[in-house]
């Protein structure tokens, strides 16, 4: 039998991730400066791992509800409502932010969509969007990668139907402000569009707190997790929320769920309880000083603007492409990705700077002697 016939025509919307492609490499090297993947270099704090060991022991292992742990559930939703003062959220708890995207990209996208992301971007998001059908209309956001309220508003027409945001931002570092997202907010009130905002890293930010248009808009859906802010990326969870008013979202999103994830893991779901009164802000003033090495030992050398939050920086190669750079720090032992796995641009690469400070400056010395 052909191979062609029997795999569907849907798989040909997506290619194998550019970063996955790197972090396989990573294996076959012997003590490279490991600038790809994007998860956090320390492990579950010892509390939170007990918290799930202790859930396994007590035997729960079986599904939880559809949409999550009821205690967790009304956790998450309590934040929401002492955050934004959001009425009655309506809340599920996902297979990582990976999963929520999927389950809302699937409530939300219909053939012929117009879905504004803006450029560089997480990868997900356009392959999400493809398979559904729908178009992704990029706005660049270069060099300085603020989030460009203008070219959003000119971009929207009669098939737009949802904006996405990621502040802090993978792969740019950036972190919006409060001026930028209230903007935005008026401009899609103005024309009633919905916003998703993916604010996984918003316990990464370095120069202040982390403005979410969830504060200032009601027709919004978040989404955060707990894969980075705890190290638990292999726990595989996350959540998505919506003030009451939308609560037909994540009703849809359950039924999906339960046909697909079913559920979050339920021992780590108790865990992640705990996880939320848990304090991560020694760990976050430890990436603050890691933001600060790679930003001081790049900027004279390199085109870099200085990230503001997440683990990442996107920083402009010396000439040529970013594919050629990227291959040549990866054969001085440097794994970086290229810009145009984020990006309808290949002229920067990113460096993920959750590593030891010690391979950070290794890292440094290394690109450096390149540029
Ligand atoms: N959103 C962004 C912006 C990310 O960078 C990632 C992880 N790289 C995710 C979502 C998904 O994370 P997870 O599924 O582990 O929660």
């Amino acid at each position: 039998m052909k191979m062609k016939k029997i795999i569907a025509d849907r798989t040909k919307l997506i290619d194998s991730s550019g970063i996955r492609k790197v972090f396989a490499l990573a294996a076959s090297f012997k003590d490279p400066v490991n600038f790809s993947i994007g998860q956090p270099d320390f492990d579950v704090p010892e509390e939170l791992k007990n918290e799930a060991i202790k859930a396994i022991r007590a035997g729960r292992n079986k599904y939880s509800m559809t949409a999550g742990d009821s205690v967790l559930l009304e956790k998450i939703a309590g934040q929401m409502t002492k955050q934004f003062g959001w009425k009655n959220p309506a809340v599920i708890v996902t297979s990582g932010v990976s999963g929520g995207l999927l389950l809302a990209f699937m409530t939300i996208v219909n053939p012929g969509d117009e879905i504004i992301v803006t450029d560089p971007y997480f990868v997900m998001y356009k392959h999400l969007v493809n398979m559904l059908g729908g178009k992704c209309v990029f706005i660049d956001t270069y060099p300085a990668f603020d989030l460009p309220v203008d070219k959003i508003a000119e971009a929207i027409t009669p098939k737009t139907k949802m904006i996405v945001l990621n502040s802090p931002c993978n792969p740019t570092g950036a972190v919006y402000s409060e001026q930028q997202i209230k903007a935005l907010a008026e401009v899609a009130a103005e024309r009633d569009i919905l916003i998703l905002t993916d604010e996984i890293y918003e316990k990464f930010c370095y120069d202040g707190p982390c403005p979410s248009i969830a504060g200032h808009y009601d027709k919004v859906i978040l989404l955060r997790g707990f894969s980075k802010s705890y190290a638990m990326t292999g726990w595989r969870l996350g959540y998505t929320a919506v003030p009451g008013s939308l609560k037909e979202i994540i009703e849809q999103m359950t039924k999906i769920q339960q046909y697909t994830f079913v559920c979050a893991p339920t021992p780590f779901q108790e865990a992640a309880i705990a996880a939320m009164d848990y304090d991560v802000s020694n760990l976050v003033d430890a990436y603050r000083k890691k933001r600060d090495l790679i930003y001081e030992g790049l900027k004279d050398k390199f085109e870099i603007t200085r990230p503001a939050g997440a683990f990442y920086a996107f920083v402009k190669v010396p000439k040529g492409s970013a594919t050629k750079f990227v291959e040549k720090a990866i054969t001085n032992n440097v794994l970086i990705i290229p810009g145009n796995v984020f990006s309808e641009k290949d002229t920067h690469f990113r460096i993920s700077y959750a590593t030891s400070d010690d391979k950070i400056r290794q890292g440094i010395e290394i690109l450096r002697r390149l540029a």
